[in-house]
Formats: C-alpha cells, structure tokens, sequence
C-alpha cells in the first residue's frame, strides 16, 4: 500500500467527467490496490473522502469515512454512484477539499439523499445518508462529474482559511 499524490485546483484531471467502472474490471488487483490506496491517502491527509480524479484516476470511484462530531458514517467505497435527494430540505455548512488545501467554505447541500452504487466487490449498494455524511457523499460525487466546491457556492464571502476557520468558525477544537 502507499500513499498516493493528491491532484490540486487546476489540475485538467479534477474537471474531467470521469468514466464509470465496469464490474469485471472492479475485482482487478489495480482497482482494489487503487482502493486501499485511496483509503490510507486519505487517512495520511486526515480526510473524510477522496474521489478517483484527485489521485489522477478519472474513474467512478469514491471512498469516504466520518468519524466525529458532526455524524458517523463507516468507511465506504463507492463505485457508480447514482445520488436522488429525499425530501427538499438543504443545509448550509462548511466544506474542505484536499485538492483546495487549507481553505473552508460554506455549502448548500440535499439534507437527505439515497445512493445507488456498487462496492467494491461490485455487488449493488442501497444506502440513506443524512446531514454530513450526505454532505460528504454529494462532494465526493461532484468530484465524479468534474465540479468542485467553490462551484457549490452561494456567494465566497464565507471562504476562509483554515487558521481562521480554527479560530474564529469553528465550534471545536481541532
Ligand atoms: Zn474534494
């Protein structure tokens, strides 16, 4: 396993839509090194998501992890995703990016969403997430279709960065 390098803003590959997998090609030893890889690139930077097209793989492809505060979601990977909004509620709340480092905004988002995707065995997933796991899950597809968060955006005038953010927005320690 290693640690893979992070595509940051401006990179062509983070505006790419990214091709679906197909499910032969899922159980390839590229695809699952790829896998957990991501994770412990992921893990290494701290993150709670990361999409194919960050580490330079314009694929379908997402893993993620919450672990905190703001809600849990167990780590999972995701292949294909196919995100619908339940309900019409949307929220507001901050995001970051490892391909945005160190910079925070804030973002409307779907409150509540069902994914339909595949794992990374290829069999079908059928999941509910609300609130910052949603939140997470619609990032990190963005990231699928070449949109980033900054896009997401009602206005910058939240943009932070992430010193100020501990200091001044943010409502933990971190
Ligand atoms: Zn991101």
């Amino acid at each position: 396993m290693s640690i893979l390098k992070v595509a940051r803003m401006g990179h062509p590959v983070l505006r790419e839509c990214a091709r679906p997998l197909e499910v032969d090609e899922i159980s390839t030893p590229r695809i699952q090194r790829l896998i957990d890889d991501m994770f412990d690139t992921m893990h290494d930077s701290q993150g709670i998501g990361l999409a194919g097209p960050q580490v330079h793989e314009s694929i379908r492809l997402f893993v993620a992890g919450v672990d905190g505060d703001e809600g849990t979601m167990p780590p999972v990977v995701i292949i294909n995703p196919e995100i619908t909004q339940v309900g019409s509620a949307t929220e507001e709340d901050w995001e970051g990016c490892l391909s945005i480092p160190d910079i925070r905004g804030q973002v409307p988002r779907a409150a509540d969403i069902r994914v339909q995707a595949l794992d990374r065995y290829g069999k079908q997933l059928s999941m509910t997430a609300n609130g910052y796991p949603a939140r997470v899950i619609q990032h990190e597809t963005d990231h699928l279709d070449g949109v980033l968060f900054f896009d997401r955006m009602k206005s910058f005038r939240s943009l932070t960065f992430l010193e100020e953010y501990s200091r001044y927005w943010s409502s933990r320690d971190e």
